[in-house]
């Protein structure tokens, strides 16, 4: 078993991990046990099933590459629940699967105006499944947190019931995946009894269930079956049951019948606690400033919110700086420039046409006047400058002009931004929101 001088390489070896993966690093890492490190065969202890689930699936590589780097050999590495950390309530073993992320649970999730609704409901619904809304269905835009009230619903039903509730949490794909392998191992009914018997069925992203006609049939039965039983059933998707396209009537109802919740893109102040949450979790603290610099740059998806703070730690860890807003301003330009490259021309006509109260049709008309051919050229000189399209692929988007009229655009507002301070700065501001998605 170890000694102290295993524990030291285990030690470094858990740092270069850290170091060789920010985005996956947690502050639990740092509860994590060396158990055995013979042969070449690391294995190490983790709290629970949910952190070797996390481990497995995230994090093997880099505690891999870690591990050799460290030692100089080849090393495999394992991962497995320690009982001398955290003993599950019973001991007993878990006989369904239930994979949660550890990290997505109610203490971690931060409440704002734009989720307060499907917060509370997924708390209400924890606290007794099958009585409060059912089924609750939860939608909102990609990056918003469903999947994260998803698993914390879960655990907190878990570890209410200490009698071992049978939870049911899968991707709508999943469901879909097992039922058709179900069909071609020729056990349907055990597919049935399986999730008929659940004490609550959590399925994510539902929308994918659109033209799976043998799918939405079976899911039909399984929602009624557990309906009938009281047993609690949550759903997810990126839009409101009677938005999902093709989408069985029958089941469009159904999904209305208890909650719709709908999740909104985070406010500014919210944003600023997320990060804080995030960095927190991560075991890093980063001043106010820093904080509020990585909400202003990010809107629309916390997911991105993360990663602009992992580019951040990613940049502080490799160069050893501590993080400060100067360092943070640094890292994230990088990370804006390369978002650059996903902006297309129709987020630039948008843009413009919004901020000059002109059509698109006028863009793309014959008009010469300037109210007119100033925000057409405007939209060229931009798509120029922000994106990777030919001048040919520009000037088609913009009724078919050909390249020498998208050049002879771009250069004359060029020259314009030079001499002229007020279009500098609104040239300036159209770029800064079509780069941040904010159509203002
Ligand atoms: P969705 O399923 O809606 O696409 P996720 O649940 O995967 O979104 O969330 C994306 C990331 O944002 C996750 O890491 C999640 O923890 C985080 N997140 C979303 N909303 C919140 C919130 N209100 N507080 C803390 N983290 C959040
Ligand atoms: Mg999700």
């Amino acid at each position: 078993m170890a000694t102290g001088g295993v524990e030291r390489i285990f030690t470094d070896i858990l740092d270069r991990a850290k170091a060789l993966d920010p985005v996956n690093t947690r502050k639990w890492f740092d509860n994590l046990r060396l158990l055995d490190f013979t042969g070449g065969s690391l294995e190490i202890g983790c709290p629970d099933e949910s952190c070797v689930y996390f481990l497995n699936k995230n994090c093997r590589g880099s505690f891999t590459r870690a591990s050799q780097q460290i030692t100089g050999h080849l090393v495999t590495v394992q991962f497995s629940v320690d009982g001398h950390i955290k003993r599950d309530s019973d001991g007993r073993s878990q006989e369904y699967e239930l994979s949660l992320h550890p990290d997505y649970t109610f203490e971690n999730f931060v409440v704002g105006p734009s989720n307060r609704l499907a917060h509370a409901s997924c708390v209400a619904v924890s606290q007794s499944p099958g009585s409060t809304y059912n089924p609750l269905f939860i939608y909102g835009n990609s990056g918003l947190g469903k999947t994260h009230l998803l698993h914390a619903v879960c655990c907190e039903m878990k570890s209410r019931c200490a009698g071992g509730a049978v939870i049911q949490l899968l991707s709508c794909e999943d469901f879909i995946n097992r039922f058709i392998r179900a069909i071609e191992v020729g056990d349907v009914l055990g597919f049935q009894s399986q999730f008929r018997s659940a004490d609550a069925l959590v399925i994510d992203d539902v929308q994918f269930l659109r033209e799976r006609e043998q799918s939405q049939e079976e899911f039909f039965h399984t929602f009624n079956a557990l309906y009938n039983n009281g047993r609690q059933i949550i759903l997810s998707a990126d839009s409101p049951p009677s938005e999902i396209p093709s989408l069985e009537e029958r089941l469009i109802s159904r999904f209305n019948w208890g909650l719709v919740a709908r999740i909104d893109p985070p406010s500014y102040e919210t944003r600023v606690a997320i990060v804080q949450k995030k960095a927190h979790l991560r075991g890093l603290s980063i001043n106010d400033d820093v904080a509020e610099y990585i909400a202003r740059k990010v809107h629309a998806n916390i997911r991105e919110l993360e990663g602009a703070l992992t580019t951040i730690y990613a940049v502080a860890m490799t160069s050893g700086n501590e993080i400060n807003l100067e360092l943070a301003r640094v890292a994230l330009e990088d990370q804006l420039e390369s978002a650059n490259r996903h902006i297309s021309i129709t987020d630039i006509i948008d843009v413009v046409t919004r901020h000059y109260n002109v059509r698109l049709a006028d863009l793309q008309s014959k008009k010469r006047s300037k109210s007119i051919a100033e925000p057409r050229q405007i939209c060229m000189y931009l798509a120029r400058n922000l994106t990777k399209h030919s001048l040919e692929e520009i000037g088609g988007h913009l009724g078919g002009r050909d390249h020498t009229t998208v050049m002879h655009a771009c250069s004359k507002i060029g020259r314009v931004r030079t001499g002229d301070a007020a279009m500098h700065a609104t040239l300036d501001e159209l770029a800064r929101r079509v780069t941040q998605g904010t159509r203002g």
